[in-house]
This record gives structure tokens, C-alpha cells and sequence, in this order.
């Protein structure tokens, strides 16, 4: 299932995109005793699932609209906590990011032995098609940075690797945007990646069950539509089941939590000199069966 949030009549509502009637079927109307808030639609389980497939074979007309015309927002438009993301999750970029200078807490080596954890501030997340705020970054060094996101179902603490993906709800794409310069002076990954919409996310939230092996999924990015980024998921350094055993040792995971699971080479500062964004830049990102996430650096 495809799952979205969007706006109507000045209301945040939750929908489930019918990819072959190229519709949205609005669950405020279709189903008007689901939540509206897509953290507690997710909270609410597979009781909430069953109920929104049923939906999808509404006969109330107001409850379909045209998916073109729909101005849709990031899946979880305001998290209720921090983005977890993970840092140098990919060997070609871990090897890129400490080569470009820009690493101010570089180690001895390159390729982590452990997974590297920060966050992004829930203000920064934005939508498909938002523009962004470029200018909020007074150091002029802005990156893109393609990255799967793993939204959290059931939520728990201490999960094994083995029971992980039992807690994984669905996907989507997140474009973990930097400020490198922040990132780099300041020796710290929250700041130059937590500024207001710093984090594209969408176009939707896309179920487990439709994804198959996730390992196959290829990420991938474009600026102006040159390609910069191209990787497949099984590339990971830490798989999806060690990021959740991980974040999950001593704290615990909650419904609608969002990990962004890393980047791929290719980043801006992988070249020489780097190649940051400016304003009027079109960076487009696809997932394999997740869509495109599409944004103007304003
Ligand atoms: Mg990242």
C-alpha cells in the first residue's frame, strides 16, 4: 500500500494512492474513523491496514481525487521525534567523505566499525516538490544525500536482528540535505543537517509487504538531471536489521519512527573541487519501487 499525507481544505489528511486508477482515495472520507495523523494510523496497526484496503474500493466520489491534483506532504510530515540517520553507511562513500577534507572527526580508518548514529530535527522535514531553503545555509555548502528511510511499525526495545523486519512498517526516500561546512566547523552532524527543510521525505510511505527484498532496491540520485548517485541496498556496510538492534540496545524504537539508513558516493563533496547546490538546482531522487522525490534548491 501506498500511504500519503496531504492537505484538503486546510486539513492534514491520510490517503492510499491507487496506482491503477492514478487516484488518491481520501481516508477522512472513505474511512472516517481511521486517524488523520499518519503516526497514529501507523500506531494503530494492521486493524488500521485492513480497514484502509477496504477503503480503496469506496463508491463516495468526494473520496477519490485525481493524484495530479493532490499537493502532497512528506508521508510524516512532523515526526514526533528526531530523524535517526546513520553515517557513513556505504564502503564507496565512507572512503569519498574522508577524502574530501570535510570529515572533522575522521578516524584511523575509513570504514566504521560500528554504526555512526545522529539525528535531524523533526522542523527540517519537508515534502515532495517543497523547495529548499538554501539561503539558511550562511556557509554555502549544501549536499545532497539520497538515503533509503525505514519507517518503524511496532516499536520495542532490545530487538534482535532476527526479529527486526517484523518492526519495519514500510519505506520511503529521504534526501538527507547537509550544510558541510556546519557539518565540518562546528564537528558535529546535527546542526548543518537540521536546518528548515534540510530533510526532503516522500513522495510516500510505501508497506513492507510491497517491497519484496529490500536488498535489491536500487538508490539513487540526479541533480539537473546528471547522475551523481547509484547503489543498490545490499551495499550497506550495517544491514537494516543491525541499525534496529542497534538503536533499539537501550532505547526504545516507537511507531512512526524514521531511520535514514545512509548515502551512497557520489555526494557533492566527492568531487574536486565539490559540486554544492545553488539555487534553481533540481535534485531528483528514486528508489526502486518507492518513487521519485523531487526538489528545487530555492
Ligand atoms: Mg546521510
Amino acid at each position: 500500500m501506498k500511504l500519503v499525507t496531504f492537505a484538503r481544505r486546510g486539513a492534514a489528511r491520510i490517503g492510499i494512492v491507487d496506482s491503477e486508477t492514478n487516484t488518491v482515495i481520501d481516508l477522512s472520507i472513505a474511512a472516517p474513523k481511521l486517524p488523520t495523523d499518519m503516526t497514529a494510523f501507523i500506531e494503530a496497526g494492521d486493524r488500521a491496514l485492513a480497514a484502509a484496503a477496504k477503503a480503496v474500493q469506496t463508491r463516495k466520489k468526494e473520496a477519490r481525487l485525481l493524484l495530479s491534483r493532490v499537493r502532497l506532504s512528506a508521508p510524516i510530515p512532523t515526526p514526533r521525534r528526531n530523524v535517526l540517520c546513520v553515517g557513513k553507511n556505504y564502503y564507496d562513500h565512507a572512503k569519498e567523505f574522508d577524502d574530501s577534507g570535510f570529515n572533522a572527526t575522521k578516524g584511523e580508518s575509513a570504514i566504521p566499525e560500528l554504526p555512526i548514529i545522529f539525528t535531524k530535527a523533526p522542523s527540517s522535514v519537508i515534502g515532495p516538490g517543497d523547495p529548499i531553503p538554501g539561503y539558511l545555509d550562511h556557509t554555502k555548502s549544501v549536499d545532497y544525500e539520497v538515503e533509503l528511510g525505514v519507517i518503524i511499525g511496532k516499536g520495542g526495545r532490545g530487538i534482535s536482528k532476527r526479529d527486526a523486519l517484523k518492526h519495519v512498517y514500510g519505506y520511503t526516500i529521504i534526501n538527507d540535505v547537509t550544510a558541510r561546512h556546519v557539518q565540518a566547523d562546528h564537528k558535529q552532524w546535527f546542526l548543518g543537517k537540521s536546518i528548515d527543510g534540510f530533510c526532503p521525505m516522500g513522495p510516500w510511505l510505501v508497506t513492507a509487504d510491497e517491497i519484496g527484498n529490500v536488498k535489491k532496491l536500487r538508490v539513487e540520485s540526479k541533480v539537473n538531471g546528471e547522475i551523481r548517485q547509484s547503489a543498490v541496498v545490499k551495499d550497506l556496510i550495517f544491514d537494516i536489521p543491525t541499525l534496529i538492534a542497534t538503536l533499539s540496545k537501550g532505547m526504545t524504537l516507537q511507531s512512526g519512527d524514521i531511520i535514514a539508513t545512509g548515502t551512497p558516493a557520489g555526494v557533492g563533496i566527492g568531487f574536486k573541487p565539490p559540486k554544492f547546490l545553488k539555487k534553481g538546482d533540481v535534485v531528483t531522487l528514486t528508489i526502486d519501487r518507492l518513487g521519485v522525490l523531487e526538489n528545487t534548491v530555492e
